[in-house]
């Protein structure tokens, strides 16, 4: 459930100045260099420990900053203004930090936390398999029962961090063919025997995202390193997806919306037939759609995020759905607009709309494609719309 008092508002506002800062000393120049080379930025992930922002929404006591949801929103939003990528590897390193801060036992916490918070090590989650991915109850990594815990084979694909992280919440299959039934999570030690780190996946636009998988070959884990036990490690899993969802959903605003200062920003100096391009219709009004998506897009957002504040998560997952669906759908068509409006200077890296273009890509996969978002909103219509008799007859 997330923290809904925050941080009090004059501390938040210096926290986002901060922030800001820290953005646009360590993440903003290095953006391109980062995708150019190939590089997965551990440095810069590990310097936002000194933030605190790999505790965003860790209670205080834990050595978190204490956020609500919407704050840590707000930070996201800052970081993805300029790298998406980055701000995305952040926030699931915070998440392995925040699940063991409300529900591990004090030796895990003790164990992992301080590395998760200081950036010493990353986080990730494991679901996704080469077999499996929207249809998350066919994992197949298997863990059999041992003296005194378990022993855990099998593969794990697509996972953020996977690069480096070695603090990792893994979903696995106790009972093979017991689908949801079966499935339980662990705590992995990727510093451990039988842990394999495969290479990580060259996706265009996504290098400081880190994605990669890893193998288990008979991987010891003491039963105290079982997080879900078995039957409840898939809805373990479905209880932060609403967050996930929604912060995917903001994140995409936030880069419409840096895309969409600099298209206007551009459209008011550069000049064709004797005036300012902003002046002509067919162009402004371009830049108007975008707009108005994007302002429908944070709606949709911060309806989710009330509804996730509110803490009942059952609530939050139409809103989630909805949120991520029309903003995912929405960003990269808008994102396109932004670029065409700056005629080819568009195109040129420093402006990171290509960039931001790639990752919006990736948003329509990350926590829920976009047909299983649709999917979630169509299984809702009858009991969202349906009419019964009577409802019918007075309308
Ligand atoms: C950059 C990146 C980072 C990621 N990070 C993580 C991570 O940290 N942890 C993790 O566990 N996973 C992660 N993933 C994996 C992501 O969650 C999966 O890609 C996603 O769940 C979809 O699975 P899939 O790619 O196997 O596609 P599939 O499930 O094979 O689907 C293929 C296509 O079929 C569609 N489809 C599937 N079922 C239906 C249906 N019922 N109705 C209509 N259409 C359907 C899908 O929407 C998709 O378009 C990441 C992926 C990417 C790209």
């Amino acid at each position: 459930m997330s923290q809904v008092a925050g941080l009090r508002e004059e501390h938040f506002h210096e926290l986002l100045e901060q922030v800001r800062e820290f953005r646009d000393r360590e993440i903003a120049p290095f953006v391109i260099e980062w995708e150019q080379n190939r590089i997965f930025p551990v440095e810069a992930l590990c310097s936002a420990g000194d933030l605190g922002l790999l505790g965003m929404e860790i209670d205080p006591a834990l050595g978190g900053l204490g956020l609500s949801f919407g704050q840590k929103l707000k930070v996201l939003d800052l970081l993805s203004e300029v790298s998406m990528p980055y701000a995305f590897s952040l926030v699931n390193t915070h998440n392995v930090g925040a699940r063991l801060a409300r529900h591990g036992t004090e030796e895990l916490r003790d164990r992992f936390l301080p590395d998760l918070l200081s950036g010493r090590r990353l986080g990730s989650t494991a679901l996704t398999e080469p077999g499996a991915g929207s249809d998350f109850s066919a994992i197949t990594t298997l863990a059999s029962p041992d003296a005194d815990g378990w022993r855990l084979n099998g593969e794990k694909a697509w996972i953020t961090n996977a690069a480096a992280s070695s603090v990792i919440v893994a979903y696995v299959q106790t009972d093979h063919g017991a689908r949801a039934r079966g499935i339980a999570s662990f705590l992995i030690d990727g510093t451990g025997d039988g842990f394999e780190r495969l290479e990580p996946y060259d996706l265009i636009g996504s290098h400081s995202i880190g994605t990669g998988g890893f193998r288990l070959n008979d991987y010891f884990a003491p039963e105290g390193d079982l997080l879900a036990v078995p039957g409840e490690g898939f809805a373990a899993a479905l209880a932060t997806i609403n967050e996930a969802r929604t912060y995917v959903a903001s994140m995409c605003c936030a880069m419409v919306e840096a895309s969409l200062r600099s298209a206007v920003g551009y459209a008011c100096q550069r000049e064709s037939f004797g005036r300012p391009i902003i002046e002509h219709q067919g162009l402004s009004w371009q830049l108007a759609g975008v707009a108005n998506q994007l302002e429908a897009a944070r709606a949709l957002t911060g309806q989710a995020v009330t509804a996730i504040e509110q803490g009942d998560s059952r609530s939050a997952i139409l809103p989630a759905a909805h949120a991520k669906k029309f903003a995912t759908e929405m960003a990269e068509p808008a994102l396109a607009a932004c670029a065409q409006a700056m005629g080819a200077n568009g195109l040129k890296e420093e402006h990171l709309i290509g960039h931001r273009l790639t990752a919006a890509r990736v948003a329509n996969y990350v926590d829920g494609t976009t047909e299983i978002m649709t999917e979630r909103i169509a299984k809702s219509l009858p009991a969202t719309y349906h009419l019964t008799p009577t409802a019918a007859k007075a309308s």
